[in-house]
């Protein structure tokens, strides 16, 4: 198994590579985050992200193998329940060790583009790595 992606190397995956092309940050929704070790550092959070074409909302999760700061070289697993994600990025993230369940459904895609994540997971990268700490994220869960 090839090693766990860092959220440097996930937030470098998209094609959107500039800032304004991240969701709005009113539509990036922090539910919850769960402490999964005291012994090691790491995070389960779970983001609520609203749809940009569609009345929807996609349920993204992250888990952040990280103390309080979040750094570049933080590893990171990611999932998000839109068709993008599932059809296109899981794959090749679950081959990276990168995804947060472990689907026994996968298959790779009919035309593999290599790995890549769904607009929603870049930007909620990009909304983490922008509040930078734990303790600051926590404070926004709404
Ligand atoms: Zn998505």
């Amino acid at each position: 198994m090839l090693s766990t992606l860092n959220i440097g190397q996930l937030g470098n995956l998209s094609k959107r590579q500039k800032s304004k092309d991240m969701v709005p940050l009113k539509h990036i929704n922090l539910i919850d985050i769960e402490n999964l070790s005291e012994i090691n550092p790491c995070f389960l959070l779970n983001f609520k992200v609203k749809s940009q074409t569609k009345d929807e909302f996609y349920s993204i999760n992250l888990q952040l193998y990280t103390d309080d700061i979040i750094k570049i070289t933080s590893k990171c697993k990611v999932e998000c329940n839109c068709k993008d994600f599932i059809f296109r990025c899981s794959y090749e993230l679950w081959k990276r060790n990168t995804l947060v369940s472990n689907y026994e459904y996968i298959k790779p895609p009919k035309k593999s583009s290599g790995i890549s994540v769904c607009y929603h997971v870049y930007s909620v990268i990009k909304y983490v790595q922008l509040i930078g700490t734990i303790t600051e994220l926590k404070k926004t869960i709404k």
